[in-house]
């Protein structure tokens, strides 16, 4: 396997469990692996033999690849379209699903690639992506080979809606799946792509929509089908917005929190995108059986849903990773945005300076994702963990004047990075993407946003 030698961080960001900040330090990584984390010079006498040395000149700030818990990658090709930019989530998502009805397999590559691209420069490493439409000939295979090309570490969530107007539900008739369908070609796609092993690149999650979009049927089948297979995890959206609370009243007679627990939908398996109004009985709950948050600072603020109680969510143990949700209520893919938007809205939300702490919003993008994602081996940098590491050079205005570089990465808004690395392979390099032309990806993706908004 070939080595790789990173000497003369500035500062390297563990995470670790100490929570360890080493000022001049080095890093050596061997194959998908961190072999050991030291001063440059304890690690100086391995340069020699490594096959390969990055000297960051003593100019960078390195920290784990951030994770992202929750997106929708299809809906880069909907940004900021002029009906859907002042609207509450029913209302938004009315206005999108006759569009999204004519996106095509094609449209599903590109934009993945475009959504992932964004990410990836901001930082993030490892993501999640929650395809819940299947119109034409779309497909989950498209997005695991659009992010298999790019290098990037991927939980490809099958999404799914079956439950239409017609029957009560949200989405128009024509962008739903029957039931048994959905679940065969979950089967299919735990089988082809699903890999448990350490370092893992691909993992395979069932992701139902959301209680307006599916059959408790469907969402205590795709529990089942889920739990008959190590390491494939479950994720679906809750208690999103007051809208979402109050229809979960009327169709099921019950709260989000009850809903979940009744069909199967907690347990250190299970994570959940926003839970802006989970009622503190299902706190407790999440809390006991482990069941994890994935927190969407921005999307909650841009669609007025509301602010989650993170701090709440901590103080009780939840786990809580952060997601920039689908790229129609963000409108962006930025993970350093992301961990600054959390840190903010909790000081906001709370009316209190102390509330968030910028390393606690790094911890969520890190260690939080991670366990979020049911994964041990990123979130921190130590000896064994995928060599999984972003680096941005202090050198740029983002961190003039800055006394805390740490804090500076959430308080002084860099949005980008210029090195990363993802099972110590080098995928960003001096701020440039290696595993994608981006002119073209750009141009790819606005032709596929054209030819949605053309019909
Ligand atoms: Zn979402």
């Amino acid at each position: 396997m070939t080595t790789l030698l990173v000497k003369h961080i500035h500062t390297l960001v563990t995470m670790d469990d100490e929570r360890r900040e080493l000022r001049d330090a080095a890093m050596l990584i061997r194959g998908p692996a961190i072999e050991r984390i030291g001063s440059s010079a304890d690690l100086e006498n391995l340069a020699a033999e490594a096959d390969e040395v990055l000297d960051l000149k003593g100019r960078c700030i390195v920290l784990p690849g951030l994770v992202n818990t929750h997106h929708h990658f299809y809906q880069t090709l909907t940004r900021a379209v002029p009906q859907a930019q002042s609207c509450e989530l029913f209302a938004w998502l009315r206005h999108l699903y006759p569009i999204w009805a004519r996106l095509d397999a094609h449209g599903v590559y590109v934009s993945a690639q475009m959504a992932a691209a964004e990410l990836l420069l901001s930082g993030c490493t490892t993501t999640s992506d929650h395809l819940y439409l299947y119109p034409n000939d779309c497909t989950l295979d498209e997005e695991i080979r659009a992010l298999a090309d790019l290098g990037m570490r991927f939980h490809a969530a099958r999404g799914s809606m079956s439950v239409g107007e017609s029957q009560g539900g949200l989405p128009p008739d024509a962008l739903c799946e029957a039931e048994a369908a959905i679940l065969k070609d979950s089967r299919r796609l735990i089988e082809r792509y699903h890999d448990n092993a350490r370092h893992a690149m691909t993992r395979v999650v069932l992701a139902p929509c959301s209680p307006f979009s599916v059959s408790r049927d469907l969402m205590r089948e795709s529990a089942a089908l889920a739990r008959a297979y190590p390491g494939v995890r479950l994720h679906t959206h809750l208690a999103e917005s007051e809208l979402d609370v109050k229809f979960s009243h009327e169709k099921f007679g019950m709260s989000p929190g009850d809903l979940a627990e009744s069909l199967g939908w907690t347990g250190s398996d299970v994570w959940h995108a926003h839970c802006v109004h989970l009622d503190e009985p299902a706190l407790g709950r999440f809390a006991r059986t482990g069941t994890g948050v994935a927190h969407c600072p921005s999307s909650n603020q841009r669609l007025g849903s509301g602010i989650a109680p993170v701090r709440r969510m901590r103080e009780l143990g939840i786990p809580v990773g952060l997601g920039v949700d689908g790229a129609a209520s963000n409108d962006g893919s930025n993970m350093l945005h992301e961990a600054r938007a959390a840190c903010l809205l909790a000081r906001g939300g709370a009316r209190d300076a102390a509330a968030m702490t910028p390393r606690t919003a790094l911890e969520l993008a890190t260690r939080g994702g991670a366990q979020v994602l049911g994964r041990d081996d990123i979130g921190h940098l130590s000896a064994g963990m995928c060599a999984d590491f972003i680096a941005l050079d202090i050198d740029r205005p983002h961190f003039a004047g800055a006394w805390d570089l740490v804090a500076a990465l959430i308080l002084c808004q860099p949005d980008s990075v210029d090195y990363s690395f993802i099972n110590g392979r080098k995928v960003v390099d001096a701020g440039r993407l290696v595993t994608a032309e981006m002119p073209l990806l750009v141009e790819r993706t606005q032709a596929a946003a054209r030819a949605l908004a053309q019909g």
